[in-house]
């Protein structure tokens, strides 16, 4: 798929409120700093289409960017931002868990999370939130230039060690490098491939 047009939509708190178009949506998300931003950006051709912040936590809302006006890809806040109060972040797991449980045009989640780091129980809890909602996911591995083709090996055979404890299969993966444009042309055929428009 060549990206041909990507228009920002609308920025919303409230689910209730995003488009009520049956519009086929894709749905980004990822600890605060994964390169959630960045991977939006080069997938779409724009240097800042989605805002690379450096300011983790800033982001809270959900954004709906339209793409070749077939299909909604959709920016959700980054979770797991250590200084995030309690309430907070009860009140993003409330938001989070609406957006998943009434998207009925969602057909998958892209879950990211950094090459470079040993999985994370926020990042694990979240996938298995997600399988016992039923809610298919793909998992992103951001900043793959970062480390040499053997650790990135090695990382995800760690990852699948422990997914494996609890899920029948490695879920459906991605490996993404924002700066070396890694992994763009697999992304979007997937979405191609899964989105009926
Ligand atoms: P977000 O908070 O998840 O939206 O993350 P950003 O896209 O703002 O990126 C966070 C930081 O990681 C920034 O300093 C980016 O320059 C850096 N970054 C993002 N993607 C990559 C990548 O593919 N490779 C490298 N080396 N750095 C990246």
């Amino acid at each position: 798929m060549q990206i041909k047009s990507a228009e920002f939509v609308v920025s919303n708190s409230d689910v209730s409120k995003c488009p009520k178009d049956r519009i086929p949506e894709y749905a980004f998300i990822g600890r605060s700093n994964v390169g959630k931003s960045s991977l939006i950006n080069m997938l779409t051709n724009r240097k800042s289409l989605a805002k690379t912040s450096g300011r983790p936590g800033k982001t809270q809302l959900i954004n709906h960017f339209l793409i070749n006006k077939t299909w909604f890809l959709v920016d959700l806040p980054g979770y797991g931002y250590a200084r995030v109060s309690k309430s907070a972040k009860k009140t993003f797991q409330k938001f989070i868990t609406e957006y998943f449980s009434k998207r009925e045009q969602l057909i998958s989640a892209f879950v990211l999370v950094d090459i470079r780091h040993n999985p994370q129980p926020v990042d694990l809890e979240f996938m298995t939130w997600l399988g016992e909602h039923s809610i298919p996911f793909s998992i992103i591995f951001t900043k793959a230039d970062k480390l040499k083709p053997m650790a990135i090996e090695n990382h995800i055979n760690s990852y699948r060690d422990i997914l494996l404890e609890t899920w029948e299969e490695m879920p459906n993966y991605f490996v993404t490098s924002s700066s070396k444009e890694i992994g763009k042309d697999e992304l979007l055929q997937y979405i191609d491939d899964t989105n009926s428009n």
